[in-house]
């Protein structure tokens, strides 16, 4: 390596450190804020993260990191790097020209607007008005519009928004898998509702003491391999996770005493995400690579263990009688198979968050398409409450009674979160066909999940997926780990051969 390039490089690793410190600090200070911090000193509280946000992006769009990016991205300076210098160097390269094309006063303005209008949202959704919100909408959509054109774009514009959040998707490649999958699950889901045969889940209200529901909680956890020295459970409104390094990845839950399953499978879930930041490489340590390859992968983790292994028959053959154990008179006179079809109950509603393993994909897939059309001018934001419901009619076959549980539900479009759902969707089919490549390679999965074996499992995830970070693309993951691009099949054929023998199906 010539001395010029040692030289930026070590100046280069330094700056990106400092950036990386100042996301852990934050991280920090947001947990708390989640976690413990008392309500009155919130306010404060939120001042220091928007001042440590601050400095983190003046950093990232600073001189020195125009300067130094412009030495080490030069092709002769490229090819003198190792694979890991390389990625981070491309890696600030494409955040720092996407920051910089944006005409500050522009960018300031948009912040601004962004702010206004999620409380506006907030407002909207209350009172079940869409008209409030509209003017703000239309302009955070106007907005994005604008800044697509400053960042450039391929084929359809969207396709600028999604590669934000999952590098490389294309509109095409989505209308593809999304193609895929609606042709059979939007006719599994119609059947599924025929049948006669739908599981009993009264038994899942019953009260189910909350310290208990913790305990279950942190026993599962710890049977996956989630290290509770390198983390911590804490409850918060709303779950998740945040691994501020791979040796402190905490999450968080919530209770609901009356229904048993959501402390669990939110544990789960998130317990994917931190199993999946716990086992990052040290490698990776103190770069912007040390984090998920993108928002889909991550969620592809999430729902591995959250809908794959935790609402999956050997998983309880293992783990019921522990919970029986625990509740003793609510699950006592539940056999495991009766309480393995309640907690894959499928029911189409209103509401995504709340939707199950089945239905998720097709609220993701209206979203999807009210987007592409969004941005590619064929809808009107006027417009999309009555686009809304029509589709929900066509997939879900149910309508909203009114659009607070319609196109106002979800709080992502009031901050310009545009391209980010079809992440969670792209989260479910990736699972699907990594599960299929680890059936595989473990031809005796279920024997193991019997006998509470999950160990093997994530030390496969850490081998192929998780060490990885953000080292590769998505596309290179499930290339590498599967061998072929991302094939909606396996998430079908998952719902198909999961789903027919739970509501006796042919
Ligand atoms: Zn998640």
């Amino acid at each position: 390596m010539n001395e010029s390039v040692q030289r930026a490089l070590a100046q280069f690793r330094g700056l990106v450190k400092k950036i990386k410190l100042y996301q852990e600090a934050a991280g920090v200070l947001y947990w708390d804020m989640r976690t413990q911090a008392p309500r009155k000193g919130l306010e404060a509280r939120s001042e220091v993260v928007g001042l440590l946000s601050g400095e983190m992006f003046r950093l990232s769009v600073s001189p020195e990191m125009g300067s130094l990016l412009e030495v080490l991205a030069a092709p002769e300076a490229l090819e003198q790097l190792d694979d890991i210098n390389r990625r981070l160097v491309e890696e600030c390269k494409r955040e720092y020209d996407r920051s910089n094309k944006i005409p500050p006063e522009r960018y300031q303005e948009y912040v601004t607007l962004t702010t206004q209008s999620e409380s506006v949202w907030e407002e909207a959704k209350e009172k079940a008005d869409f008209a409030l919100f509209r003017p703000y909408l239309e302009r955070v959509v106007a907005f994005n519009l604008e800044f697509i054109d400053y960042w450039g774009y391929q084929g359809h514009k969207y396709n600028t928004l999604l590669d934000i959040y999952e590098p490389g998707m294309t509109v095409e490649k989505l209308d593809r898998v999304f193609g895929g999958l609606k042709e059979r699950v939007v006719p599994l889901v119609a059947e599924i509702g025929q049948s006669p045969d739908q599981p009993d889940t009264s038994f899942l209200n019953r009260h189910y003491d909350e310290q208990k529901q913790l305990e279950f909680s942190r026993f599962i956890l710890k049977e996956m391999g989630y290290d509770f020295e390198a983390g911590r459970i804490d409850k918060s409104v709303h779950p998740f996770a945040t691994g501020l390094n791979p040796n402190d990845v905490r999450i968080t839950t919530n209770f609901r005493e009356n229904d048993f399953q959501f402390s669990l499978f939110s544990s789960m879930h998130e317990g994917g995400h931190a199993l999946y930041e716990q086992n990052l490489s040290p490698d990776l340590a103190g770069t912007l690579l040390c984090d998920g390859a993108s928002m889909g992968i991550h969620e592809s983790q999430s729902r591995f263990w959250e809908n794959m292994i935790g609402r999956s028959r050997p998983f309880w053959q293992r783990y019921y009688r522990d919970l029986q154990k625990l509740f003793p008179a609510e699950l006592g006179a539940v056999s495991p198979e009766h309480f393995y079809r309640a907690i894959n109950v499928v029911k189409p509603s209103l509401i995504r968050i709340e939707a199950d393993e089945v239905t998720y994909n097709l609220h993701i897939m209206v979203r999807y398409e009210l987007e592409k059309a969004l941005f590619s001018g064929d809808l009107a934001v006027r417009d999309l409450p009555g686009a809304w419901n029509e589709k929900y009619r066509d997939y879900l076959g149910v309508e909203p009674s009114h659009d607070g549980e319609g196109v106002l539900q979800d709080v992502h479009w009031s901050g310009g979160s545009f391209g980010y759902f079809p992440s969670y969707a792209l989260g479910n089919m990736y699972a699907a066909q990594i599960a299929h490549a680890l059936r595989k390679a473990m031809p005796d999965l279920d024997d193991c999940l019997s006998r509470g074996e999950l160990k093997p499992i994530k030390d496969w995830l850490t081998e192929h997926i998780y060490r990885y970070g953000k080292l590769q693309t998505p596309n290179e993951i499930i290339m590498r780990v599967t061998g072929e691009e991302l094939n909606p099949r396996y998430l079908v054929e998952y719902f198909e051969n999961k789903f027919r023998p739970i509501y006796g199906l042919a």
